[in-house]
């Protein structure tokens, strides 16, 4: 086999990280609104897949599935029109190679719910 210096292994692959600075993307929300940076609370609720798709479109934030943001941003499953995001702790949005592949299955999958 010809020494390929492009070949990487699979844990190098890993580390590799995929900017898209278009996008942004929020540090903790696990443990905080992504929308207001409140502590999340038994009230929050999960974004459904087309208000993450709010999110995405119309304020240029990713947020991954299973995401919980505080209840009152939220009217029937959709974003409220009129919430204001502290961008202050945002960051530019990143994958590594795994993650970036769960990005492609779930904007796929979210393609596959609009037709
Ligand atoms: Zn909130």
């Amino acid at each position: 086999m010809e020494n390929d210096a492009s070949a990487v292994s699979t844990s190098e692959m890993e580390e590799v990280k995929i900017p898209f600075d278009e996008y942004l993307s929020s540090p903790d929300c696990a443990v905080r609104c992504c929308i207001c940076r409140a502590l999340l609370t038994a009230d929050a609720a999960e974004l459904s897949n087309a208000a993450r798709v709010d999110l995405l479109i119309d304020q240029d934030l990713y947020v991954s599935p299973g995401i919980r943001v505080c209840s009152r941003h939220l009217f029937r499953g959709r974003i409220l029109p009129d919430i204001t995001i502290d961008r202050n702790r945002l960051q530019p949005l990143s994958f590594n190679v795994a993650s970036a592949k769960e990005l492609i299955n779930d904007l796929v999958f979210q393609l596959r719910m609009v037709s």
